[in-house]
């Protein structure tokens, strides 16, 4: 069954039975504490943990999770992938465990031929938490499962918390026997290879006061609401279900696998089958390929690019491992733009949007390729050298490079490590392993004192849990610009102090305040709290908890302490600026909508004083007569001069009355919608603005973009710097019009077509010129043709040039040979520094058993490198394009030595 429809069933089984079906969130959500979202409960997590009422008392979903604690992993188990699927039903506070399990049950057992998965029941083993006597008693006594293949396990198994005081509970995992083949006999307590976990079920229904590790908490008694999560590995069932080895097997995953294998001529699962527990480096490399290409796939599909921290690294490292494992394949070429269509090709079945997003999401793999093999290049080139000087410096003894330099290597230039051993072996030098781990081991630890200390600094809420307690700030930012007030509190380093010394920058609790603090894509107030005569200058203002105004500041003057009489002034400019950028997004937001119609809803957004932007549910690009549209109508707002108004309503209300809520947003009881021109604009929103909407200004899109599937992105100028950038674009365009020597601007389209049309026919002239070139000493070669023991044998070094070239020279000579006599022909060129060789041989040579292949490796390895290829036409490659002539005649040599001596 194909995993699609794997999918398909589950969502149709639980939407028949009342579950409210939930697409899958993207894989980056709102969440500090997750680099990706890595389990199904994740989106309904305010609802799980009681912070929101659900709005359906079932719901279920197929999320597209990733998990990058096993990177490493991966190719080596059966049963972990980077990215996967995990499908999920959830109760809130609707039924509990016996639903649960019977829902469970009814699916994997039901026939296949009945819409269900057709698992044989005798070959799934639950398991229980050791002390839920209730889970065991269903499994036993409801569903009928002999006592002997449930499990008791404990809570390092079986237990499921947050980590942090709230709701837990026993879990009850469900596995599947594979056979005697994979392992011991005696349930997923013996062996969880054979026994494999597909779908976990997770009863909540715990208070825990306290929570100290995995398997140490204390549980306060029940929950008010019990609640049920589930997972259960999308893949996994598909491995199941179509009776592969393995998670890398399924129709999903497999076909780029093979794609690789192809590529590279290596056969998957030659040395020691399919089993994943005895696998060569070989298929192991393979999988990392397939799992790695996939994973990439949907992390730029869900808007993520490679970066050097956080989810960008991540990224950029899958990336460069599967190119990397095509290298330790053997295929040095570009390999993605093979590889990612045909994952892109098995994964739209579920994504529709993978195919109308890949020109963008190919181009960012593509591009990340490309320069990893630039990062190669480079390292190869140091390595080289380094080599080269221990060897000298060795004086013909064994020779070791540092371990320092193997970790320059790879600290600066990302060069992986296994390469520099292996590349060094080649030249028959040693490499300091010891020290390289050392090194490594102390960049692991600095790093892990640094997050440390980061996460010291700003997820400490104690203490501004301790100062809210001192009183809710008195907020008055949207009637004034300055406030009367008192210091309440200052804050260093996360610690309450009693003073702020000159120059130290802190943080100060005033009991009423005009700043605004950053929330609503509306970034913090600038401006100055005086206090004890010297002047605190404010860098950033939070609301780190409810009801709590925090500013960030430096101190200029004296020493502050803490109950002096403080008086907070906003910077007027400043906010009058920051008032025409939010009431502008709301302005954009409603031509938007105007325009395109209701669906392209706010998903985002941010505004400054000047600028604003705001991602939008879009699919495809805007056209430059659809944006000019959209900032014509959003200008016409402007003119009109419409009233801007706040007001406060219940929730309901406020939908009732159209206001536009963001989604995943939590909104209090009360909500204040802000209008312009009445029902034309009205949206949820905390933000400062204007009080008509001419004081807007000018509004100018500057830009539009793709920030993820299905949401685009509109930048704007707003107000005085939308003037400015329209200056600075006149500036530009008439710099350009004087280059070009036109007329007017108005000329300018025409003249650069017309530069470029020159432009390509020049190159088109130097191309043909290039081939007459190579074409004439082809005639020449040919005819200056050395005979090696009765073997014609034409060769040139090109020198600098393109590695085709060489690919099209010999290929052209053998043919002006014929085939009456034996002929070889080889053709060298250093493109980009590094030397290549082509070798090709005519029949009648290949009949003397001259091969292309084995002259190749003989040339490639005078050239510091190595290759092969067919009889007929081989290539290689290697480091040192100054010994290209002794290359050319080694080949030579070696044609006497395979032809019979007559
Ligand atoms: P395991 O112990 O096998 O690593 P887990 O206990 O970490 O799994 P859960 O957190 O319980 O898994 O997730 C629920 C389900 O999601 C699992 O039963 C499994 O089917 C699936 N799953 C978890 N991790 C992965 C992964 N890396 N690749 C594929 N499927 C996974
Ligand atoms: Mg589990």
């Amino acid at each position: 069954m194909e995993t699609a429809e794997i999918r398909r069933r589950w969502l149709t089984y639980f939407e028949n039975r009342d579950h409210t079906v939930v697409p899958s969130a993207p894989l980056i959500y709102d969440d500090p504490n997750l680099l990706f979202v890595n389990a199904g409960m994740v989106p309904f997590k305010p609802y799980l943990l009681g912070q929101q009422t659900p709005p359906w008392p079932r719901a279920t979903s197929v999320q597209k999770c990733v998990r990058t604690g096993d990177i490493e992993e991966v190719g080596k188990t059966s049963r972990h992938g980077t990215f996967f699927q995990m499908n999920g039903n959830f109760s809130f506070g609707d039924y509990f465990k016996q639903g649960a399990i019977e829902l469970a049950w009814g699916l994997i057992t039901t026939s296949q031929t009945q819409g269900g998965y057709g698992l044989d029941p005798e070959r799934i083993w639950p398991t229980v938490f050791r002390d839920d006597d209730e889970a065991f008693a269903l499994w036993r006594d409801l569903i009928g499962v002999p006592a002997e293949r449930i499990t008791r396990r404990d809570e390092n198994d079986n237990y499921w918390h947050m980590g942090v005081p709230g709701p837990g509970g026993p879990c009850s995992e469900l596995f599947y026997d594979r056979g005697p083949e994979y392992g011991a006999e005696g349930g997923p307590a013996v062996d969880e290879d054979r026994y494999m976990e597909f779908w976990n079920l997770v009863f909540m229904q715990d208070d825990l006061s306290a929570v100290r590790s995995k398997a140490d908490f204390d549980v306060a008694g029940p929950l008010p609401a019990q609640n049920i999560d589930t997972g259960m590995g999308l893949e996994r069932m598909a491995s199941l279900l179509q009776g592969v080895d393995n998670l890398y097997e399924i129709d999903e995953v497999f076909p780029v696998l093979d794609k690789a294998a192809e590529m590279t001529g290596k056969k998957y699962g030659a040395h020691s089958g399919h089993a994943a527990s005895s696998s060569h480096p070989d298929d192991v490399h393979l999988r990392v390929v397939a799992d790695h290409v996939r994973s990439s796939l949907m992390l730029i599909g869900d808007g993520v690019t490679p970066g050097n921290e956080g989810r960008g690294y991540v990224l950029r490292r899958m990336l460069r491992r599967a190119v990397r494992a095509m290298r330790l394949l053997g295929y040095e070429d570009v390999a993605l733009p093979h590889l990612l269509p045909v994952s892109k090709d098995r994964m739209k079945a579920s994504y529709p949007e993978l195919e109308t997003d890949f020109a963008r999401i190919s181009q960012i793999a593509y591009a990340e390729e490309d320069a990893f093999r630039r990062t190669l290049a480079q390292g190869i080139t140091i390595l080289d050298t380094a080599v080269a000087d221990v060897k000298a410096k060795a004086n013909g003894g064994s020779a070791t490079l540092g371990g320092d330099q193997a970790f320059a290597l790879h600290d600066t230039y990302g060069f992986p490590i296994d390469l520099t051993l292996e590349m060094a072996a080649e030249q028959g030098v040693a490499v300091d392993q010891d020290g390289f781990r050392t090194l490594m081991q102390e960049q692991r630890a600095r790093a892990k004192a640094d997050a440390k200390a980061k996460k010291h600094g700003h997820a400490d809420t104690e203490v501004w849990k301790e100062l809210r307690e001192l009183g809710a700030t008195d907020w008055i930012a949207y009637q004034s610009l300055s406030a009367e007030g008192t210091v309440r509190g200052l804050v260093v380093d996360g610690e309450q102090v009693a003073e702020l010394q000159p120059g130290q920058t802190g943080q100060v609790v005033l009991d009423r305040t005009s700043f605004y603090a950053e929330s609503g894509g509306q970034i913090a107030d600038s401006g100055t709290i005086t206090a004890d005569g010297s002047t605190l200058k404010v860098i950033d203002v939070q609301r780190p908890v409810k009801g709590l105004v925090v500013h960030t500041v430096t101190v200029e003057g004296g020493p502050v302490t803490v109950g002096s009489a403080a008086y907070a002034q906003v910077d007027p400019d400043w906010r009058l600026s920051a008032c025409q950028a939010h009431s502008g997004t709301h302005v954009v937001h409603a031509a938007l909508r105007q325009v395109l119609g209701p669906s392209a809803l706010q998903s985002g957004s941010y505004n400054k004083p000047g600028y604003l932007r705001l991602d939008f549910a879009w699919n495809s690009a805007l056209s430059e007569a659809t944006r000019s549209e959209i900032e014509e109508v959003a200008n016409l707002a402007v003119r009109q001069d419409l009233p801007v108004s706040a007001q406060y309503m219940t929730l309901p209300e406020a939908k009732e009355w159209g206001a536009l809520a963001l989604f995943g947003e939590t909104y209090d009881e009360e909500v204040r919608v802000v209008e312009i021109g009445g029902p034309w604009s009205r949206e949820l929103c905390g933000g400062t603005h204007v009080a008509h909407s001419s004081q807007v200004g000018a509004i100018s899109l500057t830009g539009e973009s793709s920030v993820g599937s299905g949401v685009r992105r509109v930048e704007a100028m707003v107000g005085i710097d939308a003037l400015r950038y329209l200056g600075k674009e006149r500036t530009l365009l008439s710099q350009i019009t004087g280059l070009l020597k036109a007329q007017s601007s108005e000329e300018l389209p025409e003249r650069i077509h017309e530069l470029l049309t020159r432009v390509k026919e020049s190159e088109r002239e130097i191309a043909r010129l290039h081939q007459q070139q190579l074409l004439a000493d082809a005639g020449r070669l040919v005819n200056e043709a050395s005979d090696v023991y009765g073997v014609q044998f034409a060769s040139v070094d090109l020198g600098d040039g393109a590695a085709d070239d060489a690919r099209t020279l010999a290929i052209d000579l053998r043919q002006r040979f014929g085939n009456d006599r034996p002929a070889v022909v080889a053709v060298t060129v250093t493109a980009k520094g590094r030397p290549s060789i082509v070798v090709a041989t005519n029949e009648a040579a290949r009949r003397w058993g001259v091969q292309a292949g084995a002259l190749v490796k003989v040339a490639a390895g005078v050239l510091g490198g190595g290759g092969g290829g067919k009889p007929d036409l081989a290539q290689g490659g290697g480091t040192n394009p100054a010994k290209t002539g002794e290359a050319l005649e080694a080949g030579e040599h070696a044609i006497g030595s395979t032809v019979p001596t007559r």
